[in-house]
């Protein structure tokens, strides 16, 4: 299974909470892990919490000053602040399914993060467990 995610701007935090469990309420598993990746190296995913929007506004600002954009950076794509954050956060996450539903907590949303766009990028649910009997 898989997904597309239309950025808004060059850096982002995108909740895609909502299309992950709605991939997974098309997988037969419905207790066991649920794998996302995406296919890309200047987007990460992070779980950040998805309630006071200032969380993730809080995030990117900080991001920034941890790796500024004008940098000294060999790679003359312009992008180089993109590779790093990407290659920081990773492009993986694992997250348990229960009840076909990911077992977040009460706070935590699934961000796609964004760091080079705006661009349209791809995320794949893979499902690992068993299936019912
Ligand atoms: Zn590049």
């Amino acid at each position: 299974m898989q997904f597309t995610v239309t950025t808004p701007q060059r850096l982002a935090l995108v909740d895609i909470t909502d299309q992950v469990n709605a991939a997974l309420a098309r997988s037969a598993v419905k207790d066991g892990l649920c794998n996302l990746f995406t296919t890309h190296t200047t987007a990460a995913l992070v779980i950040v919490e998805n309630w006071d929007p200032d969380v993730a506004a809080d995030l990117l600002h900080h991001l920034e000053k941890l790796v500024p954009r004008d940098g000294d950076f060999r790679h003359a794509e312009g992008n180089a602040q993109a590779h790093i954050l990407s290659a920081l956060y990773g492009v993986s996450l694992t997250v348990p399914i229960r009840d076909g539903q990911l077992a977040l907590g009460r706070w935590q949303g699934v961000m796609l993060a964004e760091f080079d766009g705006p661009r349209e990028r791809h995320v794949l649910v893979t499902t690992l467990g068993a299936l019912p009997s």
